[in-house]
């Protein structure tokens, strides 16, 4: 039995593990995990290739990834720049920033965790390229990559594909941990997410999956019963500046993990995935450490991890699972994909 608090050091914040709870009956809301089967090809859908988008622009006939600007951004150049100003204490800004979308591939029914490590590999090139390209820009001093995956966490169309928000702020999670991260380094010359991968390697019990440049595991401090990063094991600020041969392994460990938690419950597992990677608001930031975050929502098969008291009300995470736990459940996974196994 896990009863204990234990602390996030990227955050700086407790996450109460409460794991004797995990079996309380449930009489709430559950997932329908019955998923639909999808063509390859969709006449109607908007990412298709040689498809025509609601903005009217027509998709290229592409074959590996494709990138374009989001028809409906959240951050865009054609955001108000003259802003009414708020009363009293208030203050808004110009949303402004550039939205992209990146499929992975023309298949409308291939997902990342389906991809060849090689098609992974590409992908994360193309992520170095928009980190480098969106970073320059004077304005942009944040480049947030990130995939909602599933119904479940609200992903308005089925192909596969991540959205990007370059934007004039930081967010906030990148904001702390760059300043956690920073205030580490100076004061110990360490990078944090090295000492945070020295004592996951050190412990073992919650390493999914490593080879000779990247790691994958379950941290110690994981909010989410599912909770798994992926890092490079040599320290980099960003995707952009990792080199052919690590990008490789990285492939290589994404898919791993993404393979054994499709594995886990033999579904395609919905989450939210997203790339930490340093400001681009020219700041020092020497102490971070590149790193890929996912969340998935789902604790059991069909059930949700609710927010809550604690989540809203307090902003601290009640985790009712034992990270141990998960990640044992994830090593005893086969690495090879459940649906293309022959
Ligand atoms: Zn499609
Ligand atoms: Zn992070």
């Amino acid at each position: 039995m896990t009863w204990e608090q234990r602390w996030h050091p990227l955050r700086e914040e407790w996450v109460v593990v409460a794991a004797h709870r995990q079996d309380r009956p449930w009489i709430g809301e559950t997932v329908n995990r019955e998923a639909a089967v999808l063509p390859a090809y969709l006449p109607d859908c908007y990412f298709c290739p040689g498809n025509i988008r609601i903005s009217g622009a027509r998709n290229e006939n592409y074959t590996s990834t494709f990138v374009f600007d989001n028809d409906h951004p959240c951050v865009g150049a054609d955001a108000p720049t003259q802003l009414e100003s708020p009363v009293g204490i208030f203050q808004n800004s110009s949303a402004s920033g550039i939205s992209r979308i990146v499929c992975y591939s023309p298949r409308h029914n291939l997902t990342l965790a389906e991809l060849d490590v090689s098609e992974i590999e590409k992908l994360l090139t193309v992520w170095q390229q928009q980190y480098s390209d969106l970073g320059k820009h004077r304005s942009i001093n944040h480049v947030l990559i990130f995939e909602n995956k599933g119904e479940v966490v609200g992903v308005s169309n089925p192909h596969p594909h991540c959205q990007i928000y370059a934007t004039n702020f930081i967010f906030k999670t990148i904001d702390t941990e760059a300043r956690v991260s920073q205030r580490h380094f100076s004061e110990t010359g360490r990078v944090l997410f090295q000492d945070i991968i020295e004592s996951e390697l050190e412990d073992d019990r919650r390493i999914i999956f490593a080879n000779e440049t990247a790691i994958a595991f379950l941290p110690y401090f994981a909010r989410y019963a599912y909770e798994t990063y992926v890092a490079p094991r040599r320290s980099h600020t960003s995707i952009a500046t990792m080199s052919p041969e690590e990008i490789k392994g990285f492939a290589e460990a994404l898919k791993n993990l993404l393979v054994r938690l499709d594995n886990l419950w033999r579904m395609s597992f919905p989450y939210v995935l997203a790339l930490h990677q340093a400001p681009t608001d020219g700041g020092r930031h020497d102490g971070f450490h590149f790193h890929i975050e996912i969340h998935p929502p789902l604790r059991r098969p069909n059930l949700l991890k609710y927010l809550a008291g604690p989540e809203i009300g307090g902003g601290n995470f009640l985790s009712d699972t034992a990270p141990e736990e998960k990640a044992a459940e994830l090593r005893s996974q086969s690495e090879n994909h459940y649906k293309q196994v022959r």
